[in-house]
């Protein structure tokens, strides 16, 4: 059936109204009552016909058109003997022809009602593939992929998540397996991560590898869905997936509708998408995954990179119990997602491991984002192969928006680049640090930084020490340490360091408890994922204020550890940032030599 556009309705309503129009608008001249009897008088009408207060009639005279003519008569007794004596022709007609239009009248805005009611029902209810007369179809749509092309190795760098869906591929083959030893499978899965790591590619791997249809729709579309939709289409979903089992269903972006049902969100009547939730519970818990009799398994994934605000009613045992952690690949991983990003791309002399290691803290859809950017150069520069220049602009491009080589700077202020930028590197490479510097750059960017300077552990860390955390702060600030100690004051130009710097403090202090002052106790926790919003702090104001006065301490020594190398080391930074103004970019044995 093809597809109606979304007013289709209009069309037969606009039709009966033109059709009940033209009837009451009847054809022939309109006859005010006295001329009416001045013609009869003068015998020039032929016939009449009598419906209720209406006269319709011929004259004797003229062509069809100009004979036909209508009129409307008050009640007057003398009418009807006036015709009799002219010898007028009379036929009477019963009322109903012109109390059916009448009705017709009093029906309309009831039909356009209907149409409206129609339309939103169809939207609520129907609205399955084919469903060709839902409403806001576009929005909170159910979709089916039957094949799914992607694979498990498409998805890289992942690995322990793989592993853990792979047992859930298992009992998508041969559900008879567990349905003989009675095993209780689970039901939801949720896959928890920062965006971009690949979780819906995940999903649709999973799909792609038990050759099963994907049902999928996104978490953000209910929200946005008309009152009892939402709830509708939940149920439309998993109606889909028992008729398409074995299947997937995937709920993308899970908080987005499933978020905490708090006293907080009774103010703003979130009805709409309390109901969709509830009616997502209410599916899950009657949802048998192994199916009953011959209907094969479904298993329901979702996504989600904010966990902590779903509501805990989906957590529970039966419903999204299990959780996958899909999270930032390490450089291993990384190296393998840009295998897996390259394979269509014609390299030439691309160093992919150089390229993961220069890329700590890229998500795949980051570093899929670079090798498209690389390709893009070297398709707008007209070659034919992707070399290692195009991969280290596309790294800028990427990190810190578009190269503005055009772009004037004042040259007290490139100078002052220079400095900050310097400062950064000396600090980080002989503050004690045990990142390796690997470039350091005053081109301006079109997105903020006017310079900056790239820094990487030389190996993937997932413990931090107090010193090297003390060390990380040192390189943080040495840029505003460079800037106080040649002109005298700071700039605005430190903003962003100083932030993270703060973070850093912060999390020593509140999270890991590595300060003296306040002690091995941990006070705040963060969402470890995203790195997100801290909870408020559950301490008295003493310990509020000590904290606070921690936090700054660690800043402050840092900086002035900063400021102190760098004078010890002035020739040193004098020298490098000599050479920066000069060649605007330093990396490789050009930067070594720096800071050997
Ligand atoms: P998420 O759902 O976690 O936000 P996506 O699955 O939408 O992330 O990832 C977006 C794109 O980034 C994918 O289509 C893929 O091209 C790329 N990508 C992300 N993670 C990976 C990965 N682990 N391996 C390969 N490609 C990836
Ligand atoms: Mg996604
Ligand atoms: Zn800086």
């Amino acid at each position: 059936m093809p597809k109606l556009p979304r007013w289709w309705w209009i069309a037969p309503v606009l039709l009966v109204v033109a059709y009940v129009a033209l009837q009451t608008q009847s054809t022939g001249n309109d006859l005010r009552y006295d001329e009416l009897l001045a013609k009869i008088r003068a015998d020039q009408v032929q016939s009449v016909v009598l419906e209720g207060n209406t006269v319709r009639g011929e004259l004797k005279q003229g062509d069809d058109r100009a004979r036909a003519f209508t009129s409307t008569r008050p009640e007057d007794p003398r009418f009807v003997p006036l015709l009799e004596e002219h010898g007028v022709r009379v036929r009477a007609m019963p009322e109903s022809r012109g109390s059916w239009m009448s009705w017709l009248w009093m029906l309309l805005p009831l039909l356009l009602l209907f149409g409206l009611f129609s339309r939103l029902a169809a939207g609520a209810g129907g609205g399955g593939p084919g469903g060709a007369l839902a409403f806001g179809k576009a929005k909170g749509k159910i979709f089916t992929e039957r094949d799914v092309s992607v694979t498990f190795e498409d998805v890289a760098g992942v690995d322990e998540a793989k592993q853990e869906l792979r047992e859930v591929l298992d009992f998508l083959r041969e559900p008879d397996k567990y349905r003989a030893l009675g095993a209780r499978i689970p039901k939801g899965i949720l896959l928890v991560g920062p965006p971009g790591t690949g979780k819906t590619l995940l999903a649709r791997a999973v799909a792609g590898e038990a050759k099963v249809p994907f049902i999928s729709i996104s978490g953000s579309e209910f929200v946005e869905m008309f009152v009892g939709v939402g709830a509708a289409r939940v149920r439309d979903l998993f109606e889909q997936a028992a008729q398409a089992a074995p299947a997937i269903v995937f709920i993308d972006e899970l908080d987005a509708l499933g978020r905490s049902r708090g006293p907080g969100n009774l103010v703003g009547g979130n009805d709409e998408r309390e109901q969709t939730l509830n009616q997502l519970l209410v599916e899950l818990d009657g949802f048998e995954p192994l199916g009953e009799g011959k209907r094969g398994a479904v298993v329901i994934l979702a996504a989600t990179n904010r966990p902590e605000v779903l509501d805990p009613a989906l957590l529970r045992a039966g419903r999204f119990d299990r959780q996958v952690v899909v999270d930032r690949p390490d450089r291993a991983g990384r190296r393998k997602i840009l295998e897996v990003q390259t394979r269509k791309v014609p390299l030439h002399e691309v160093d992919l491991d150089a390229m993961a290691a220069r890329t700590p803290g890229f998500a795949g859809a980051d570093l899929a984002n670079l090798v498209n950017e690389a390709a893009l150069r070297a398709a707008r520069e007209g070659r034919d192969v992707v070399t290692m220049a195009d991969f280290s602009a596309a790294q800028d491009r990427v990190l810190a928006g578009l190269e503005q080589r055009s772009r004037l700077v004042d040259p007290e202020e490139r100078r002052r680049v220079a400095f900050h930028e310097c400062g950064h590197a000396i600090a980080a490479r002989l503050g004690g640090s045990d990142s390796k510097v690997h470039k350091v750059s005053i081109v301006p960017r079109s997105i903020g930084a006017l310079g900056f300077t790239m820094q990487m552990p030389e190996r993937e860390r997932r413990l931090f020490t107090a010193t090297q955390l003390r060390a990380q702060l040192v390189a943080l600030v040495g840029g505003r340490a460079a800037e106080e100690l040649v002109f005298g004051e700071a700039s605005t130009g430190a903003a962003d360091d100083l932030r993270k710097a703060t973070d850093i403090a912060r999390a020593m202090v509140l999270e890991h408890g590595l300060s003296d002052a306040v002690g091995p106790v941990s006070i705040e926790r963060r969402n470890t994922y995203l790195g997100g919003v801290a909870s408020d702090l559950d301490v008295g104001p003493t310990v509020a204020n000590a904290a606070d006065a921690e936090v700054r301490r660690l800043v402050e020594d840092a900086l002035a550890s900063a400021k102190a190398l760098l004078v010890r080391e002035r020739p040193r930074l004098d020298a490098m940032v000599e050479a920066l103004l000069e060649a605007e970019v330093l990396e490789g044995d050009a930067l070594d030599r720096h800071l050997a």
